[in-house]
């Protein structure tokens, strides 16, 4: 995960300053020193990392602080509000333009997730009830247009190409005029990248940039690059001035430099941050959430967002219902288990909530496990799903067969099953003697 080591690091500087109860101005240094040294091993830039020791010194050092009663409490909540500044003041989404064709220009360097985030932020777009188009100009990288086409397949958003035969800047004028006649409202341009910045690509996108006036240019950047993303993002801001930043690949195990590190130096906001190869892995960015990831304290609205996103809110009250009455069956616990499929990946949920990703640091979900349960439920019939009790040796070998996993697997998953559901019926019952207040009320 991102940051884990940095949080990690955080966590326990913490703790400590957290166990003393009172603070001198010795202690708030010597923590500081701690902090600045896991910054820089997380590779954020130096002169930020100057910058925010001496911006959290200030005000951490105080009378206020050090004479409260929870000086450790008030230090992490300057660290906190201090990264947080580091990292942009609000949430900065896509602007639109109020009339006529929003085009939205990508530019990065090759390898950095242009196409792939092209077709991400497509996506987001048409969830804003928008209409789309995606323009192949990368004509230089090979099966770069094909790319573009199969994701702008997979996210049913439309694809214009014109081969890789033509300029990249008339590809993007037939593209915006593509539009204009079919009703597409933005336009998003994914751009050729090179290895390495070169003065012909840059050229090359100054031209498409000058010639189409985009409302938003965005540069993608790969966060796994560490202290190189914040010098490309400096040198794209520079040579053709960019209005956000995408940094990508945050899923990774990335120290987290480059997210700390590149609003301070280049002055303009990170908008999105890629958590995943899937088409849906993109999220905006919120300085706030990202902190509050980075010290530990989990990211409840993001998940609050996900869910909202993937659940059906219907299914969740009919399913809330089920709970309550302790009519849950197997159906019902493979719906459960797509819903929360749809969420994304497991660890990064687990991640979200507060103190859990302590807990389970070295805790690696096995995505696959979800798929082994899925397969012995449906390999038993609808019958034995909705009356588990059905379930003798012999139906349960004859399931164990059928989704190829061994009987004392299919064993375990009903034991569960029926442990759960013993659980929800002392709930309910506790509930109901409380006249049905608690958590379902
Ligand atoms: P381009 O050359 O900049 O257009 O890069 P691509 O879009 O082809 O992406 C390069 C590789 O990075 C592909 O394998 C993508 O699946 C992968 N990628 C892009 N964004 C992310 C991300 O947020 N997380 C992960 N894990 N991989 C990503």
């Amino acid at each position: 995960m991102a940051f884990e080591s940095l949080s990690d690091k955080l966590q326990n500087i913490f703790s400590g300053l957290k166990k003393k109860g009172k603070l001198s101005e010795k202690d708030v240094k010597t923590a500081l020193r701690e902090v600045k040294l896991a910054l820089l091993e997380a590779d954020v830039n130096f002169k930020v990392v100057k910058t925010f020791i001496k911006n959290v010194q200030e005000r951490a050092t105080g009378h206020e602080v050090l004479e409260s009663l929870t000086p450790g409490q008030q230090v992490i909540k300057i660290v906190n509000e201090e990264l947080v500044k580091l990292m942009g003041d609000s949430n900065n989404e896509l602007t639109y333009n109020k009339e006529g064709i929003t085009v939205v220009m990508m530019v990065g360097l090759q390898g950095a997730g242009k196409t792939t985030t092209s077709a991400k932020i497509s996506g987001l777009i048409k969830k804003k009830g928008k209409k789309p188009l995606l323009v192949a100009c990368d004509i230089y990288r090979p099966a770069a247009i094909k790319q573009l086409q199969i994701v702008g397949e997979q996210i049913d958003v439309p694809v214009f190409t014109m081969g890789d035969n033509h300029k990249p800047v008339n590809i993007a004028k037939a593209g915006l005029e593509y539009a204009t006649k079919n009703g597409n409202d933005v336009v998003i341009i994914d751009t050729a990248g090179r290895l390495h910045i070169d003065e012909t690509m840059m050229d090359e996108l100054v031209e498409i940039k000058d010639s189409l006036n985009p409302q938003e240019t965005l540069l993608v950047v790969d966060a796994m690059t560490g202290q190189d993303a914040v010098t490309v993002a400096e040198t794209f801001n520079n040579q053709i001035g960019v209005d956000g930043v995408i940094l990508t690949k945050l899923d990774g195990d990335t120290r987290g430099g480059a997210a700390i590190s590149v609003r301070f130096v280049t002055d303009k906001p990170i908008k999105f941050v890629g958590m995943g190869e899937k088409l849906t892995d993109l999220e905006p960015f919120h300085p706030d959430r990202m902190a509050s990831r980075i010290l530990g304290m989990g990211d409840v609205l993001t998940l609050i967002e996900k869910a909202q996103d993937s659940i059906d809110e219907k299914q969740a009250l009919e399913m809330e219902k089920k709970l309550r009455n302790a009519e849950f069956t197997f159906d019902d616990f493979l719906e459960q288990m797509q819903q929360v499929k749809k969420m994304g990946n497991i660890n990064q949920l687990m991640d979200m909530i507060p103190g859990m990703g302590q807990q389970l640091k070295n805790v690696d979900i096995d995505e696959n496990e979800i798929y082994k349960v899925e397969a012995i439920i449906l390999s038993m019939t609808k019958e034995e799903r909705a009356n588990p009790a059905l379930l003798n040796t012999s139906r349960k070998k004859r399931i164990a067969l059928g989704s190829g996993r061994p009987l004392q697997d299919v064993n375990k998953l009903v034991k569960q099953y029926e442990q759960s559901k013993k659980m929800m019926k002392q709930f309910s019952g506790m509930m109901k003697g409380k006249g049905k207040k608690g958590m379902f009320k």
